[in-house]
């Protein structure tokens, strides 16, 4: 598929991130794409999206029996979201992995969380956790012709590909 188009390689997956509201308010989306960016991820398709709660129910439909859904519904619909699709080797994970915990107090210094968020409920950007999910949300969030298609340049050699 489009979404999964480098064969050659089958650890290439896409993820979806997005940046909460809290963080398109705090001037934190260039600091998240920059770090995805610079880890060598690439950036296939990236808009602002007031999301609506149908759309969010749809989202995060299995945590609806949670005690914080409908604040977690309530904090997501308050203002936009910048909605990205990422690709690459092990995206999904490292994806995770640089996001860092739920809770930003027990994130690690140097994840996304860790360094610039304090509370759960307002915890910055989110990251698909399989590349099931990721391939559901990514349907959900955006049209095909929303995704990009174009080559890095590590494809023609600048950087080493192991
Ligand atoms: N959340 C919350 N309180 C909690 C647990 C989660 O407000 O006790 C919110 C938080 O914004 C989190 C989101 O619900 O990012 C989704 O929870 P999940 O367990 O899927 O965490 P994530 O995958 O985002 O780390």
């Amino acid at each position: 598929s489009l979404l999964n188009r480098n064969m050659a390689d089958p650890r290439a997956e896409p993820t979806f991130l997005a940046v909460k509201p809290d963080g398109v308010q705090r001037g934190l989306v260039g600091e998240i794409i920059s770090r995805f960016r610079k880890l060598g991820y690439q950036l296939v398709a990236g808009k602002f999206v007031w999301p609506s709660k149908d759309l969010l129910h749809d989202h995060y439909a299995e945590l609806s029996s949670k005690p914080f859904f409908p604040g977690l519904i309530e904090y997501m619909s308050s203002g936009p979201v910048f909605a990205m699709v990422w690709e690459g080797t092990d995206v999904v994970s490292v994806g995770r992995k640089t996001i860092g915990a739920t809770n930003p107090r027990k994130s690690p210094i140097g994840t996304i969380r860790g360094d610039l968020a304090i509370d759960v409920g307002r915890n910055i950007c989110y990251g698909s956790e399989s590349v099931g999910t990721a391939e559901r949300e990514i349907a959900l969030w955006f049209t095909t012709d929303e995704v990009a298609s174009y080559d890095l340049a590590r494809r023609i050699g600048f950087i080493k590909k192991n």
